[in-house]
């Protein structure tokens, strides 16, 4: 008898979109060169538009979600790799071109793999995703913007969330005075357990600025994009840097040139999907020396492939703290 596996499949039939876990079998899957006994996905806000269909993610279908996966190489067919190999995948278009990593089992390029780095765990690497690699992205771009731990306080927007949570504890721990801005005072002592020296409601920056207001950031990691962004914009300092990677309160960005032309202010966008492999491996190694596990795990929930199709609608209504795992095996 074939052996069949279960996966999250996202199909969009006539108008009738719908995500539901379904028995696959290896031959279904894409012909690609590195067949991976996928261990852990996660759930991204991404995964969220993706599972729900409220955001035009998927390009092709039917597509099996999950825009991270962790596992073992089972066989490869590219020399590089070998069974046994612990390995990990960030974004390349899963879930959206590719078929991703809500599936026990995957084939993938592997151009698209990266290794587990030393010290962490297949779970660890998901306790991180996509979300907790996106923020390591920002911390490098200030970095290399020139933001400095003595240059005065650095904003993370969105601060509960999971780009948010992981970019506070990387943040805290390199020496940064952070202020987490976050629309739950329900998670006051969370935010600050992860390493936030002070708390902002959201409402503070999610307003209408002047196009500049007095310095108070010498940066900022905003993944909330809209008036929030814009406000961070107007409230950084002579030389300051802002990552931008989200867009959870808007895709706009209602601004003025002032900040740029008046103050040097430096707006750094960051891609996570396409980023090139020397840039990935530079933040998982930076990820694996600079982010604390014991924090990791405080923000983190491990939740099954079956629970999927609630979660997606749960990270969009800003339900998720921190970062979930998907154990897609249980
Ligand atoms: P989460 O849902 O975990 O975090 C988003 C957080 O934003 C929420 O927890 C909430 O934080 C805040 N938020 C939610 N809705 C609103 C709103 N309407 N207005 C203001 N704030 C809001 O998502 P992720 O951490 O996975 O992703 C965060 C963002 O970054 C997403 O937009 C995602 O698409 C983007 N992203 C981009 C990547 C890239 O490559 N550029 C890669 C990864 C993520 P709180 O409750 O604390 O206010």
């Amino acid at each position: 008898m074939t052996e069949t596996f279960k996966a999250l499949v996202i199909e969009n039939t006539d108008g009738n979109y719908k995500s539901e876990i379904q028995d696959l079998t290896i031959s279904d899957l894409p012909d690609e060169p590195v067949l991976v006994d996928v261990a852990y996905s996660t759930v991204n806000y991404k995964d969220g538009l993706a599972i729900t269909g409220k955001g035009k993610i998927v390009r092709d279908f039917p597509m099996v979600g999950g825009i991270d996966m962790a596992g073992t190489v089972v066989n490869s067919l590219d020399a590089n790799y070998k069974p046994g190999d612990k390995v990990l995948v960030n974004g390349w278009g899963f879930s959206e071109t590719l078929w991703g990593g809500y599936s026990q089992k995957q084939r993938v390029k592997s151009e698209f793999l990266t290794r587990v780095p030393d010290g962490f765990s297949l779970k660890d690497t998901m306790a991180i995703g996509t979300a907790g690699y996106t923020s390591m992205l920002c911390v490098l771009a200030l970095e290399d913007a020139g933001v400095t731990p003595d240059q005065g306080d650095i904003v993370v927007t969105g601060a509960a969330g999971g780009v948010g949570s992981v970019a506070i504890a990387i943040l805290a721990k390199l020496g940064y005075r952070v202020v987490a801005s976050s629309g739950r005072t329900s998670e006051v002592d969370y935010l600050q357990s992860l390493g936030a020296a002070e708390v902002i409601g959201r409402d503070v920056l999610d307003r209408d600025a002047r196009p500049l207001e007095k310095g108070r950031w010498a940066g900022g990691i905003d993944s909330v994009g809209s008036k929030t962004l814009a406000t961070l914009l107007a409230e950084t300092k002579d030389e300051g840097a802002v990552a931008a990677c989200g867009l959870a309160g808007g895709t706009d960005l209602p601004t003025t040139v002032m900040p740029f032309i008046l103050r040097g202010v430096r707006l750094l966008g960051v891609n996570s999907v396409t980023c090139p492999n020397q840039r990935r491996d530079q933040a998982w190694a930076r990820l694996s020396q600079d982010l604390d596990v014991v924090k990791l795990n405080e923000m983190t929930t491990l939740e099954p492939l079956s629970r999927l199709p609630e979660l997606g609608e749960e990270i969009l209504s800003g339900k998720i703290r921190g970062r979930v795992i998907v154990d897609v095996n249980a």
